[in-house]
């Protein structure tokens, strides 16, 4: 589920569509196609419920779209930058450069987008009377679309994290007792909670022999591990707070050619040397860093045909930093660009090497030690 697409720009921001969004895209249709246009309208021709079915399928679409919009307007207007809203298999994700930094920010960046749905709701809801006397299939989109948004309105005002409910609570929390950390903890256990909840929910529906349970549990899945993550990502951002480079970075490394065989580099310097991250250097050039963790990228058997320069980070590919850069930044940088180690440097000199696994010992450490 990698591949995405860019389908258009609103207000400055990129819309794409991820490659899961049609198999939801086909459902929906099919189910609305199947069976509940059909159930309420048997008289319509079968490619009438298709065609009602899938117009009904992109509305709540662009419903989706909307409520996400709606929270990356707001997210505009406190200053953050908006790069994308992606729409997936399970609604759509705004890609917001970086987590609230007020609590009363959070508060109407998360409020916004179930109040947009429930709005969208209520037009659609009106529309549908008049709708319904003109045009008996407009009438029955319009109608079907004021139920699912208003469904949307309160799925998202539960009170778990990652729903927006979740991170108006977590908000709440963080206004009162100044500690993010804490906030978003509760919040995120109310969302495993509920989590488990769809979970054991759906296992009782497959069990009495409705398939639809099936959904349920991806979807509490989907939201269980949502809710981990968005509190591991709190917690790491809070660990590694005031943390820098120059305490995170290894000082002894060596230096060692790009021709270099990776079955070498693990004899020759990994095994014997006990060293886990290394220069990629020609004649004094220097060409990319290699790490341990990009060694585990090769299978075992490839190692003596495979050359450093092959696994090595390429030095354009190297984002530097400077002493003094802020751990969670890097940590982040990291992630986002999928690269496995910077160089940090001291004017000219690369004074240490980070590697992701330091960032993440060093964080483990932390943890230990109840910091
Ligand atoms: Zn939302």
């Amino acid at each position: 589920m990698k591949y995405s697409w860019r389908v258009g720009r609103i207000v400055g921001i990129e819309i794409r569509i991820d490659s899961s969004w049609f198999v939801i895209l086909i459902l929906f249709t099919w189910s609305l196609a199947s069976s509940y246009f059909p159930e309420r309208f048997p008289d319509w021709p079968p490619f009438q419920h298709w065609l009602i079915g899938l117009m009904t399928s992109l509305l709540i679409f662009a419903s989706v779209l909307i409520h996400e919009l709606s929270h990356s307007i707001v997210a505009i207007a406190q200053g953050e930058k908006v790069k994308s809203i992606t729409l997936f298999i399970l609604g759509g994700v705004a890609q917001i450069s970086e987590e609230p930094k007020q609590p009363v920010q959070e508060f109407f960046m998360a409020l916004v987008g179930p109040l947009t749905s429930f709005a969208i709701g209520v037009v659609a809801f009106v529309l549908s009377f008049f709708l319904k006397g003109m045009s008996e299939p407009l009438g029955a989109v319009v109608s079907y679309l004021a139920m699912i948004n208003i469904i949307l309105a309160v799925f998202n005002l539960l009170p778990g994290f990652p729903m927006d409910g979740g991170r108006v609570l977590r908000s709440i929390i963080w206004k009162v007792t100044g500690d993010l950390r804490k906030a978003t903890q509760i919040a995120s256990r109310v969302g495993q909670g509920f989590a488990f909840f769809l979970i054991f929910v759906g296992i009782l529906q497959i069990l009495g022999g409705s398939l639809s349970g099936f959904w349920l549990v991806f979807v509490g899945w989907f939201l269980h591990s949502a809710a981990v993550r968005g509190y591991q990502q709190v917690m790491v951002e809070s660990l590694l707070k005031g943390v820098s480079a120059s305490e995170l970075m290894t000082k002894d490394f060596h230096a060692v050619p790009s021709t270099l065989l990776v079955q070498d580099l693990v004899d020759a310097y990994i095994l014997r040397q006990k060293e886990r991250v290394f220069l990629v250097q020609d004649e004094g050039v220097l060409k990319g860093i290699v790490c341990l963790e990009d060694v585990k990228t090769v299978p075992r058997e490839k190692w003596a045909e495979t050359f450093v320069a092959e696994i090595m980070t390429p030095r354009d590919k190297l984002e530097a930093v400077s002493l003094d850069s802020d751990g969670s930044a890097i940590l982040n940088s990291l992630t986002t660009k999928e690269i496995h180690q910077v160089p940090v440097m001291d004017g000219d000199r690369v004074a240490g090497i980070i590697c992701r696994t330091d960032i993440l010992r060093f964080i483990q450490l932390r943890k230990d030690l109840g910091a």
